[in-house]
């Protein structure tokens, strides 16, 4: 039956008693977003817009961010779309972006972090953005990566606000988790990118195969981290999403709903196991799960006991 819901799944996501969770893609392009609408995505929940930038050996111009950000905005005329201005740096460098030998480059000058060098790069895309956003007629959240501090936060939200989109930043640092509440005085959303939190939170690099044990997105202090941030938002009522691949692991989705996030993006091929999963649950036995594996002593235990929780629903 598992195979049949799978196949079955056409969106919205919600659980079984409906409480809906959103179930939106990560692309990076028009043609990732149209084969994620196709898939029963109800959005992109991640658009990473550095791709669009690889393999350019100079900024690419207004007009052709506008042409790649429209098109994807194209394919979501009435759903959300979530902007993630540019993330160069660390596995990611860029030659016109980023400096070419940091010792440390993860902990270097990476996502919005590019901006100190480089101010009118990040304005230049935001009206791209803005433009793209007219042309299609939508409404774009826009959101920021490698955020550390509450005014890095508040003066991009300013930013993005003056050109009438939605500003929120991503959770990839732990401070933001650790300062939730402050940082969301500032923002309307924040969306948890489990990837790089990880390998913040436990200091492993998260392309280390020796090191993939420690950032398992079920260690229990990264799920205590998107606990806290989870919190923070239901006290304001402002979504909290997550976009890493914590949010392809149908399991994990499951606790994360129960923790209080309000939408999953994931890669187009996860969507529909993720939300033929959360179909299946009640939104009291997702919360039951998200407690057992808050408590778990490791990744392992944690898998077993979010699992035994959500048997019996
Ligand atoms: C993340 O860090 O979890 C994330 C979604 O961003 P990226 O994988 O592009 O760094
Ligand atoms: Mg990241």
């Amino acid at each position: 039956t598992a195979a049949l819901a799978l196949a079955e799944y056409r969106g919205p996501g919600a659980t079984r008693d409906g409480h809906p969770v959103q179930v939106l893609a990560n692309v990076q392009d028009g043609a990732g977003a149209r084969g994620a609408a196709a898939a029963a995505a109800e959005g992109v929940g991640l658009l990473r817009t550095e791709l669009a930038f690889f393999g350019r050996t100079e900024e690419p111009s207004v007009s052709d961010q506008v042409e790649i950000y429209a098109g994807v905005l194209a394919a979501f005329p009435d759903g959300k779309v979530v902007v993630r201005t540019l993330d160069a740096g660390s596995d990611k460098p860029l030659p016109f972006a980023t400096p070419p030998d940091e010792a440390n480059p993860a902990l270097g000058v990476r996502g919005l972090r590019t901006a100190r060098r480089d101010p009118g790069m990040l304005v230049r895309q935001l009206d791209a953005i803005a433009q793209a956003a007219r042309e299609t007629g939508t409404s774009p959240w826009v959101m920021a990566p490698m955020v550390a501090t509450v005014t890095e936060a508040a003066e991009f939200a300013a930013q993005v606000r003056e050109r009438g989109l939605t500003p929120g930043v991503m959770v990839e640092v732990p401070s933001v988790a650790v300062l939730a509440d402050r940082f969301l005085e500032h923002l309307d959303f924040l969306s948890i990118g489990t990837n790089d939190l990880s390998q913040y939170t436990l200091a492993a690099d998260r392309l280390s195969a020796d090191l993939a044990d420690l950032t398992d997105p079920w260690q229990p202090a990264l799920l205590a981290l998107v606990a806290a941030t989870a919190a923070a938002g239901q006290r304001v009522g402002k979504p909290v999403g997550v976009c890493g691949e914590a949010a392809a692991d149908p399991l994990l989705a499951c606790v994360l709903v129960g923790m209080g996030i309000s939408s999953l993006s994931c890669a187009t091929p996860s969507i529909a196991g993720v939300g033929a999963r959360l179909a299946t649950v009640d939104l009291a036995a997702c919360q039951r799960a998200a407690e057992a594996a808050l408590t778990a002593a490791d990744p392992q235990s944690a898998r077993t006991a979010a699992r035994e929780a959500l048997a019996g629903s």
